[in-house]
């Protein structure tokens, strides 16, 4: 795993994004590839590879991503949506950076593949 992922350049403005929600803690931007009409990537600054890395001082940015995730899809409009977070490559993470996927704006089949 490296800590100079994709989502690293893009906090790091090397690489574009389209932004949608900014602050000290995290920043959010549009999937490259949206699986829904509505799909919003919130990333923490911290370098975090996923879930599997989380330490109890972690606990307040989780609980701020999540925040933050119910205000976006509020100004999206949404009513149904779903957050999803892949940990680990055999759960579809491709991004070993921490990343809260917003999903929302069609019918959500259950349960996920
Ligand atoms: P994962 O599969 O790791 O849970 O999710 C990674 C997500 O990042 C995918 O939905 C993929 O489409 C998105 N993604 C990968 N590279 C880029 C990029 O360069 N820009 C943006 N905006 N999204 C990306």
């Amino acid at each position: 795993m490296t800590e100079d992922t994709i989502f690293h350049k893009i906090l790091r403005q090397e690489i574009p994004c389209e932004e949608v929600y900014s602050d000290e803690l995290c920043l959010a931007f549009r999937d490259i590839e949206p699986q829904a009409p509505c799909h919003i990537l919130i990333i923490p600054r911290k370098t975090i590879p996923s879930l599997n890395e989380v330490i109890k001082e972690d606990s307040n940015l989780l609980g701020h991503l999540l925040f933050i995730g119910a205000k976006i899809a509020n100004e999206e409009g949404l009513k149904s949506w779903r957050t999803i977070i892949n940990t680990g490559e055999e759960s579809g993470q491709t991004v070993f950076q921490l990343h809260v996927h917003v999903i929302g704006g069609r019918k959500l089949k259950w349960p996920p593949g």
